[in-house]
């Protein structure tokens, strides 16, 4: 039917009920848009939270508990111009909500939308839901138009505000108008910043449990599951801290150093109260918001590469550096270390440090000068874990990475022809000490 355009403007039309009474009704196809630009603190700045996965989610008014899924597995916040911004449709009246993405999951828009828990170290389910990072409540007026609010639903019952522990307080509504109808960011309605606080990440970051289906169908399950259960061992002796965690097994060892947990640890516990002092976090739960899909590329790349230890000093972390720790899918590693057979047959240790200034001997390339056999052996080994983690990414099983050496395909031997130019390895300030892995293709 050809619609006179006017009647675009008209946000209701009438209609003869079954008593011949004659009644608004409100227009039911009037898509609106609207954005939010998520942000974090960094160093006590408000910065964009660019290229996070994010699921949106819609509730209709009438059945307030049943989600559905909006956004397909792809949406990330945006870059650039863009940084950290969520743009939506808004096509009727209820509650909508924007999940953090997990790792390896993917969502269909009309799908269903289960809300996930926190899981207990037991593995059971803790009837603590996992947070939104906002929800917008979408109301409609007698006039039939649409109002917009920015809220959260706070069902772990944080303060609101600007302190530490605290979540975001609501907003107040706005109205959705004929300027909001064209999707553009530009021209969506514009909600403004939205900073999550470290405890609204860690809310809003799942706890795993060793009942994760990633746990249960890997060739590492009893591992796995020492980690997500707090099976991990408290080191003891000079210079280590109550808050390092030790994992043993197959004759391997990974230490999560206590950095590795410091931002989890200065945030809430899921649990109302975990038994520990003010109820932060331990290092047990916050090593088990890092996703099981992530501490199983490490457990494969050691037992691949016959690893037999791995210094982790970065893993999931909610207050600091751009939003690849604050999703699940990072780490950082430091040394790592195995045993080889010299050309005398006698066994040698081989131990890298990832360090541009400390360690010259672990660089992964030739230098051109005389080298001698530890050298030799700890280039070698250096190249084959460099190489290792840049064919994962090359074949889109890792994403973005970082150290101490820019390097690329080429120079590790990565068999991509067309990509030998491209840098595997990125390298800047912050990673001098260090090589970053993100894994999985969320984040790119
Ligand atoms: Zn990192």
């Amino acid at each position: 039917m050809n619609r006179p355009i006017g009647a675009l403007q008209v946000p209701f039309h009438t209609e003869v009920d079954g008593d011949g009474v004659t009644m608004s009704v409100c227009r039911l196809d009037q898509v609106y848009y609207a954005k939010i630009k998520l942000q974090m603190k960094n160093g006590g700045k408000a910065v964009p939270a660019s290229i996070l996965p994010y699921v949106i989610v819609h509730a209709t008014t009438e059945q307030p508990g049943i989600w559905t899924v909006l956004t397909p597995s792809g949406a990330r916040t945006g870059t650039r111009d863009d940084a950290g911004s969520v743009h939506t449709a808004i096509r009727r009246s209820g509650h909508y909500r924007i999940y953090i993405k997990e790792p390896t999951e993917t969502f269909v828009p009309g799908d269903v939308f289960i809300i996930q828990q926190h899981a207990l170290s037991d593995g059971n389910n803790s009837g603590r839901d996992v947070q939104p990072l906002a929800e917008f409540e979408v109301t409609e007026s007698v006039d039939c138009s649409l109002s917009i609010t920015v809220q959260h639903p706070n069902s772990l019952s944080r303060t609101r505000g600007n302190d530490a522990d605290s979540i975001p307080s609501n907003k107040s509504a706005l109205k959705f108008t004929q300027d909001h109808v064209f999707n553009t960011s530009k021209q969506a309605l514009d909600q403004g910043g939205y900073v999550i606080s470290s405890q609204l990440w860690a809310d809003a970051s799942r706890t795993y449990g060793a009942q994760h289906p990633v746990i249960q169908n890997s060739i590492y399950r009893e591992t796995l599951a020492a980690i997500y259960s707090e099976g991990l061992t408290v080191p003891t002796g000079t210079g280590k801290s109550p808050n390092d965690r030790t994992l043993n097994f197959a004759g391997r060892e990974i230490e999560f150093n206590n950095q590795s947990t410091t931002g989890g640890r200065s945030t809430l516990s899921f649990l109302e109260d975990n038994g520990q002092p003010d109820h932060r976090m331990t290092a047990d739960e916050s090593l088990r918001r890092t996703h099981p899909a992530t501490m199983e590329f490490l457990l494969k790349m050691m037992d691949e590469l016959d690893i037999t230890y791995v210094r982790v000093t970065g893993a999931w972390r909610p207050h600091v550096g751009s939003t690849r720790h604050r999703y699940a899918s990072a780490i950082d590693l430091t040394h790592v270390k195995k045993n080889v057979t010299d050309e005398n047959n006698q066994p040698q240790l081989v131990a890298i440090h990832f360090h541009r200034e400390d360690s010259a001997a672990s660089y992964p390339l030739r230098d051109g000068g005389h080298e001698s056999a530890q050298r030799t052996r700890t280039r070698e080994f250096s190249h084959k874990v460099h190489k290792y983690i840049a064919n994962a990414r090359a074949q889109g099983a890792a994403g973005w990475l970082g150290g101490p050496w820019a390097l690329t395909n080429g120079e590790l031997g990565v068999s991509t022809p067309e990509l030998a130019q491209e840098e595997a390895f990125k390298t800047d300030s912050t990673h001098v000490h260090h090589i970053h892995i993100s894994t999985g293709a969320d984040q790119p």
